[in-house]
C-alpha cells in the first residue's frame, strides 16, 4: 500500500510537525505541504526554513483539499482546532495527529469528524526537549515506534496508507487501542517526566549554596533528569491534564514501590536493594538490544581529553563522595 499523499496539511509546525515535513519531503511521500500555525512569528520561521509550499494562519484553509491532515499542536488545542477544520475536511481524507495522549484525542476530536473522513489518531514515540520549527530534523522518526489507534469503523486500506507513510519515514508502526496506549505511555513517558520535573523542582527550592553544588556536580545523575525536565511546559501541562486517570493509576504503583525502597534503605536491607538494581540494569540492557538506546557510555556524550591535574580542582566539601 502506497504511503504517498497529494496534499499533506500540518496543523502546528513545531518539533514534530517540522520533522514530518522534512522526512515526508525527503522520502518523496507528498505532493504539496500546507502549513498552518497560530502565531505569525512561527509561520515566518517555517517559511524561512522552507518547510512547506503553502503557509497560512487559517487551519481550515490549510486542510482544504488535503488527503492527509496531521494535527501537530499541543493536545489542549485539539478541540478548538477540530471545530475549526471540520467543515473544510475533504471526503476520503485521513485525519491524524501526533499527540502524546490518545483517549482524550478520540474524545475531543472524534465528534467533529465528518462522515467519509477517516480519523486515525497517532503518536510517534520520538522527540527531544527542543521546540519550534527549527528544532525538527528528518531523521527523528528513524528506528522509532509510531503508535496508531484507528477506531473500528476506519477502513483497513486507510490505516494501511498511514502505516506505509510512517514506515517510509523510518518508523516501526503498531496499532492498539487508545486506552491501552495511554496506560503504556503513562509509565514509559509521563511518569518519568513527572519524576524529572519533581526532582529538578526540588533542587530549585534548595538553599542557594547547596544548589550551586548540585549544578557543579550534576554529572553524577542529576543532569540527565534536567534534560527531560527542560521539555516544553505547555505540551507537558496538557499531557498531565488529559491523561489524568492513567497517570494517577501508575503513580499509585510507583509510590508503593518507592515506599518499599524507602523501607529497604531505612532497614539496611542490602539484598533487596541489590536484587532491584540488578533487575533494573537488565531492563536497560534489553532497551539497548531493542535498538532504542545506544550502549555508548554516559548516553553517548563525547568526552573531552582529561586536563592536566590541578591541585585546586580537588577540594574537601566535608560530605563524603558523590555516589
Ligand atoms: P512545539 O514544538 O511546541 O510546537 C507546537 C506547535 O503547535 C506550534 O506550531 C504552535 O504554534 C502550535 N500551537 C501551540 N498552541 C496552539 C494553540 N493553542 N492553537 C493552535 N496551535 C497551537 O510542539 P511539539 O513538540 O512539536 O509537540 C506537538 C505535539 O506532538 C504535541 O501534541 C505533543 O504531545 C506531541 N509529541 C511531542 C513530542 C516531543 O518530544 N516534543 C513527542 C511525541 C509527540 P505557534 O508557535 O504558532 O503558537
Amino acid at each position: 500500500m502506497s504511503g504517498h499523499f497529494n496534499k499533506l496539511a500540518l496543523v502546528g509546525i513545531g518539533l514534530i510537525g517540522s520533522s514530518i515535513a522534512l522526512a515526508a519531503r525527503r522520502q518523496g511521500l507528498v505532493g504539496t505541504i500546507a502549513i498552518a500555525t497560530r502565531r505569525p512569528e512561527t509561520l515566518a520561521e517555517a517559511r524561512d526554513l522552507g518547510l512547506g509550499d503553502l503557509y497560512t494562519l487559517d487551519a481550515a484553509e490549510a486542510v482544504r483539499g488535503a488527503d492527509l491532515v496531521i494535527l501537530c499542536a499541543p493536545v489542549g488545542a485539539y478541540d478548538a482546532l477540530a471545530r475549526q477544520i471540520a467543515p473544510a475536511l475533504a471526503p476520503g481524507a485521513i485525519l491524524s495527529d501526533v499527540g502524546s495522549v490518545k483517549a482524550h484525542v478520540v474524545k475531543v476530536v472524534g465528534p467533529h469528524v465528518p462522515p467519509g473522513v477517516h480519523f486515525i489518531p497517532g503518536h510517534p514515540i520520538a522527540g527531544t526537549e527542543h521546540s519550534g520549527p527549527s528544532a525538527g530534523f528528518a531523521e527523528l522518526f528513524a528506528g522509532r515506534w509510531c503508535v496508531l489507534t484507528p477506531g473500528p469503523d476506519v477502513p483497513q486500506d486507510a490505516t494501511a496508507r498511514l502505516v506505509a507513510f510512517w514506515q517510509a519515514m523510518g518508523s516501526m508502526v503498531e496499532c492498539m487501542g487508545a486506552g491501552h496506549h495511554d496506560r503504556v505511555l503513562a509509565i514509559t513517558s509521563h511518569i518519568p517526566h513527572l519524576i524529572a520535573y519533581n526532582i529538578v523542582g526540588t533542587v530549585a527550592d534548595l538553599e542557594a549554596d547547596t544548589q550551586s553544588e548540585v549544578i557543579k556536580f550534576s554529572a553524577s545523575g542529576f543532569r540527565d533528569f534536567t534534560r527531560i525536565a527542560a521539555s516544553d511546559p505547555v505540551m507537558w501541562r496538557d499531557v498531565f491534564l488529559t491523561n489524568r486517570d492513567a497517570v494517577l493509576e501508575m503513580l499509585g504503583r510507583f509510590n508503593e514501590d518507592l515506599s518499599a525502597l524507602q523501607r529497604a534503605v531505612r532497614t539496611g536491607d542490602g539484598p533487596a536493594l541489590e536484587a532491584l538494581f540488578t533487575r533494573t540494569r537488565a531492563i536497560r540492557r534489553s532497551i539497548i538490544s531493542a535498538g532504542q538506546e545506544t550502549a555508548a557510555p554516559d548516553f553517548g556524550r563525547p568526552h573531552e581529553p582529561a586536563p592536566a591535574p590541578a591541585a585546586d580542582l580537588v577540594r574537601d566539601h566535608g560530605g563524603g563522595d558523590d555516589a
